[in-house]
């Protein structure tokens, strides 16, 4: 099953990606991100950070990034 880019867009500015990957590591405020220990590669020195404002986060340790939907595919799969 495919889902149209739109409704995908949709869901995609309606998740809350911080509650959503706050499910799975700790993130901190951190100015106007947030940050914490990467989930995707695990660390003990936060480089995951998760911008709220244009819902995407990036890992400056393993390279990985997205928005919501590339998380929820990418990690609860
Ligand atoms: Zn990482």
């Amino acid at each position: 099953m495919s889902i149209p880019n739109h409704i995908l867009d949709q869901l995609n500015s309606q998740a809350d990606l911080i509650s959503i990957i706050g499910r799975h590591t700790t993130l901190k405020r951190a100015g106007s991100e947030f940050k914490g220990c990467c989930p995707f590669h695990g660390e003990k020195s936060p480089s995951f950070y998760v911008n709220p404002q244009k819902n995407i986060y990036h890992c400056f340790g393993c390279s990985v990034g997205g928005n919501a939907i590339s998380f929820l595919r990418d990690y609860e799969t």
